[in-house]
């Protein structure tokens, strides 16, 4: 059986326990506010800002202009590190299965 935990809203299976909380700071974007964001290690921490960022702005800024300067990131200890970031829009493919009819002119050529 499987919810949503309360804390960090991930999906939990039984033994979940919580990613590490870090704080983030977008200087472009966020003068000096600080988000919280959860994540394994700084580095995650910092894609995570940029895709909550861009989510939350519905702009997609940093996307768009396929990446951002300066992140900054810090864990629970106070330890900062700073990232740039590269981002690139990931093309999605939808399929539609073709169902043979009598008017389909391919169906003749995908015959087994
Ligand atoms: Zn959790």
């Amino acid at each position: 059986m499987s919810s949503r935990c309360e804390t960090c809203g991930g999906w939990s299976f039984g033994g979940h326990k919580c990613d590490p909380l870090f704080t983030y700071n977008i200087p472009e974007m966020m003068d000096d506010e600080w988000r919280e964001t959860r994540a394994l290690s700084h580095v995650d921490a910092a894609e995570n800002a940029c895709e909550e960022n861009d989510r939350g702005s519905g702009e997609y800024s940093i996307m768009r202009y396929e990446g951002i300067n300066v992140v900054r990131v810090r864990d629970a200890e106070g330890v900062e590190k700073r990232f740039s970031i590269v981002a690139e829009p990931v093309p999605t493919y939808y399929a539609t299965e073709i169902i043979d009819s009598a008017d389909d002119p391919t169906a003749e050529e995908v015959e087994g």
